[in-house]
């Protein structure tokens, strides 16, 4: 079977204009002959909203509560698609994940997708249906409903593509494809005509939100090519693929930026060994991700500085976490809101020298200051003040000839 996965973004499907458009997108795929099967996220907005109303009900929200909840967009906006559907004369019903079964595992809010049951799918395209499913979302071993982290209709595409063992997995946004950085914040980023699943997952894990980074690594474990395209224009997008299909001389493939970071660093702790594990041991166990750390070498063998970031929306609950622990010992307690991390992908680094410093004293030029520094090889992030992050962004583009 000829079979493509198409997957509609939440601005995709925002309004009943826009919905009208994916199901004349998704005729011309049927049109062509293909089986289509079609994963839809919830209309732009709406995740959010019931996020927001959980916590007026309690700041504490029961997890399996918090998934059953925003859960309810995507059934919406497939039902939305399918209704279209029948209404241009083709046979389509909606799928919501416990129908299918989508099995996830894994804690509510952030399952993972381990198993799709495919028989009354496949039933169905044979049939010529096209049936549009709910991403998103899967049902758990206790039959309950869970959601597998924000932005996860990409995974769900991508293990779509991967259980159907699906011919071409698309997947349709508000931009043109992936870009040399987002093209909503600087005007002359560049459409990026092939990436290696490596460099789009370094990207998406440091804030290209254009994909999920789950999906980014799911494509890669099973070697699924994706398309990046526009659900408004009929333009070639973007194709993620493996590293040997590409054929680039750039050094730098693109540059990404998060928003909302917080520094949060401890003052003359006492150094010794199993300290780093107490501090991070209970942020972990309150699920807060720590990105950056930094130890300095202890100067006098008896107190060192530790610096990390975190989501500013976790700071207060690790300013509560930090001072409640009683296995740590510290003088002083430093909090940063509006930092920006600023990082450079690109596997063309490995090969050439003198990246690093070519991004040091392009900041320096701009006297940005910078306060903490991670890499790995294909990757250099420097964390930075957030008003300055715009600054970076465009002198850094230029910088490594992007433009
Ligand atoms: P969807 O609702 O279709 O899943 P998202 O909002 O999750 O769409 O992702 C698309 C957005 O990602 C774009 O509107 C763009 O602002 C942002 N983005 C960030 N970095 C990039 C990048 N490098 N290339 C393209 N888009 C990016
Ligand atoms: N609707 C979900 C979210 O807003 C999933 C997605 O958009 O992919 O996170
Ligand atoms: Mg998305």
């Amino acid at each position: 079977m000829k079979i493509v996965v198409l997957k509609f973004g939440g601005t995709s499907v925002g309004t009943i204009q826009k919905i009208k458009k994916v199901a004349d997108i998704i005729a011309s795929y049927k049109r062509k002959n293909y089986k289509v099967i079609v994963i839809s996220s919830a209309m732009s907005g709406v995740t959010n909203n019931l996020i927001k109303k959980s916590y007026q009900i309690s700041d504490n929200f029961s997890d399996a509560e918090h998934d059953i909840l925003v859960s309810s967009g995507e059934q919406m906006a497939c039902s939305f698609i399918a209704g279209r559907l029948i209404h241009k004369g083709y046979k389509s019903r909606s799928w919501i994940s416990w129908q299918v079964p989508i099995i996830t595992v894994g804690p509510y809010k952030n399952a993972r997708i381990n198993q799709i049951n495919k028989k009354e799918i496949i039933k169905y395209l044979r049939e010529g249906g096209i049936p549009i499913i709910t991403g998103f979302q899967g049902v758990n071993y206790e039959n309950r409903i869970t959601t597998i982290g924000r932005g996860g209709s990409d995974a769900s595409a991508i293990m779509f593509a991967k259980f159907f063992k699906a011919q071409r997995c698309v997947i349709y946004t508000d931009v043109e494809g992936v870009y040399t950085t987002d093209p909503n914040k600087l005007k002359k980023a560049k459409k990026i005509k092939e990436i290696s699943y490596e460099e789009m997952l370094e990207m998406a894990s440091l804030g290209a939100k254009v994909m999920q980074p789950v999906s980014i690594q799911d494509a890669r474990l099973n070697r699924i090519d994706i398309e990046v395209r526009s659900s408004y224009k009929k333009k070639s997008g973007t194709l993620i693929t493996k590293k040997s299909n590409i054929n680039s001389n750039k050094i730098i493939t693109g540059i990404s930026s998060t928003q909302n970071d917080s520094k949060v660093s401890l003052i003359g702790v006492r150094d010794r060994p199993g300290v780093a594990a107490a501090i991070f041991k209970p942020l972990s166990l309150n699920s807060i991700n720590v990105d950056m750390v930094v130890q300095n070498i202890s100067a006098n063998g008896k107190e060192t500085d530790l610096t990390f970031t975190i989501k500013t929306e976790d700071l207060n609950k690790t300013k509560k976490i930090i001072q409640l622990n009683k296995k740590i010992n510290f003088r002083k307690l430093i909090f940063e809101k509006n930092v920006s991390k600023i990082s450079i992908i690109g596997v063309g680094m490995i090969t050439t020298p003198g990246v690093t410093f070519r991004m040091f004293q392009t900041l320096a030029n701009k006297r940005i200051n910078i306060k903490v520094i991670s890499t790995s090889e294909i990757k250099i992030s420097v964390l930075i003040d957030k008003k300055n992050s715009q600054k970076a962004l465009t002198s850094l583009h230029k910088e490594f000839e992007l433009n």
